[in-house]
Order: C-alpha cells, then sequence, then structure tokens
C-alpha cells in the first residue's frame, strides 16, 4: 500500500466516534520521500475545513521554523497522530489513539524518514513513550526504532510565548545538525 492507497482508507474510517464531527480528515502532506516527519497532535478547526495538516498561524510559525533549518514546507512530510479533530480540541483519548495509531505508524514506514521531530508534549509522548514533559525532553535527540526523534515545543504554544519561541529556533537548528 502506498500513501495515497493509505490517505483513501483513513478517508473512509469509521473507527473512532471523531469521524461523526470532521469536514475533512487530514491525513498528511507533503515529500512522500523526505528526510525528516513532522508529528503534530490532532487537526484543529482550520485543520478540519482544510483537510490540511497546520493552516493558520501555528502553520506560518513551523514554516519559518523549517526555514532555520534550511527546509521549506514541500521538503518534509506532516501528519498528527489523531487525523480527525477533537471536538473543541479536546486531548486525545485512549481509545481515538488505538484506533488511529497504525496510519501513523504506516506513514513513517512508508515515508521512512531519517529524523522525526514531535511537536509538543503529545506527540512526544506517544512516540517516545515517556511520562516525561516537552519542557524536560525538547531538543534532546532519542533513537526510536530506525528514526533520531527530536521533541520540540508545539509552534502554536510558542506563538505568545517568547522563551518557547527562543528554545523552538533553537531545536530547529538542531535538526540542521542532525541532517548534515
Ligand atoms: S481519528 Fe483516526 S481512527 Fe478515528 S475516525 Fe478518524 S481516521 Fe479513524
Amino acid at each position: 500500500m502506498d500513501l495515497a492507497e493509505l490517505a483513501a482508507t483513513a478517508n473512509e474510517c469509521h473507527a473512532c466516534p471523531l469521524w461523526e464531527g470532521r469536514t475533512n480528515v487530514v491525513f498528511g502532506d507533503g515529500s512522500p520521500t523526505a528526510r525528516v516527519m513532522i508529528v503534530g497532535e490532532a487537526p484543529g478547526k482550520n485543520e478540519d475545513l482544510q483537510g490540511c495538516p497546520f493552516v493558520g498561524a501555528a502553520g506560518k510559525n513551523l514554516d519559518a521554523l523549517l526555514g532555520l533549518a534550511g527546509l521549506r514546507r514541500e521538503d518534509v512530510y506532516i501528519a498528527n497522530v489523531l487525523k480527525c479533530r477533537p471536538p473543541g480540541n479536546r486531548d486525545p483519548q485512549v481509545e481515538e489513539i488505538q484506533a488511529c495509531a497504525h496510519f501513523l505508524h504506516d506513514q513513517a514506514k512508508l515515508v521512512d524518514p531519517e529524523v522525526i521531530v514531535t511537536l509538543g508534549n503529545f506527540a512526544t509522548r506517544h512516540i517516545i513513550k515517556t511520562d516525561q514533559g516537552i519542557t524536560r525532553l525538547h531538543g534532546k535527540v532519542h533513537q526510536v526504532g530506525k528514526f533520531k526523534v527530536l521533541p520540540v515545543y508545539h509552534p502554536a504554544a510558542a506563538l505568545y510565548d517568547r522563551s518557547k519561541q527562543e528554545a523552538l529556533e533553537a531545536d530547529f537548528r538542531t535538526l540542521t545538525q542532525l541532517l548534515s
């Protein structure tokens, strides 16, 4: 199965109750052969409406951060742990993750990146399997199976927090070193 076939499967997915509230499945976007995969938590309101991950202010911040690492959005592959929007942007629930995580797993297998950048607490804990928070984990590279995993603050959380933004910018410069 390739990414397009996997996306078609997700578009028909009713495996957890989130399908009822979605406008669009937000499967993922970007280069199918990217060296870097970016993983967020779940679609928000704008992503649900447009069917694309990281649109709006957080997406613009992500684009600028990628630029610091010498990357454009089309150079990377972006996906969320959950493909459908939780109501009111609440935290994903365990059953939803259990139902949905196989899509992300298969995306990582198909794209086969060198580095996975996890955005914020939720995606980081899901990928690294840890209880530690992003404040302690960000900027430190973890090996998960064959992948280097770089946790960073969520670009939305940094929009109004200068110290988080500075940490994010430093961590994306670390990404440059990982790719050199
Ligand atoms: S969130 Fe995932 S598991 Fe739930 S309906 Fe959407 S695609 Fe299916």
